[in-house]
């Protein structure tokens, strides 16, 4: 039983949200790749085939599909989205009340790290 096949077996959509992709070992000659391929589009992020692992430490990780596709923050503004570039016109800045920021950027970048406290 190769050590994958558990989390496999885990998996309710073996087949469409997890395959294995085998690959020759050219080093052995005898030897086979067994590599899980996860695919994103049809993974629900359930996480049975994390608890499944039977490596010490889980060999595959499901993260909330928004910490994996990497959602942009909301501060940050598409420059070719018309409704973001409005959002960026009707911004509004803080002014800092800091010592240290009264002082041009090079200036406090000199100073003594006293003057942050
Ligand atoms: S997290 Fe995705 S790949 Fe893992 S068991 Fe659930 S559906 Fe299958």
């Amino acid at each position: 039983m190769p050590v994958i096949e558990p989390a496999l077996r885990a998996c309710p959509i073996l087949g469409e949200a997890i395959t294995v992709e085998y690959a020759k070992n050219d080093r052995t000659g005898k030897h086979a790749y067994l590599t899980p391929l996860v695919h994103a589009d049809a993974c629900t992020g359930c996480g049975l085939c994390e608890k499944a692992c039977v490596t010490d430490k889980a060999s595959i990780f499901v993260l909330p599909k928004e910490v994996a596709m990497g959602k942009a923050g909301s501060y940050y503004i598409k420059g070719w989205d018309k409704s973001d570039e409005k959002r960026l016109e009707e911004a509004s800045s803080i002014k800092s009340t800091t010592e240290i920021s009264k002082e041009k950027a090079i200036d406090s970048l000199n100073s003594n790290m006293e003057d942050l406290y």
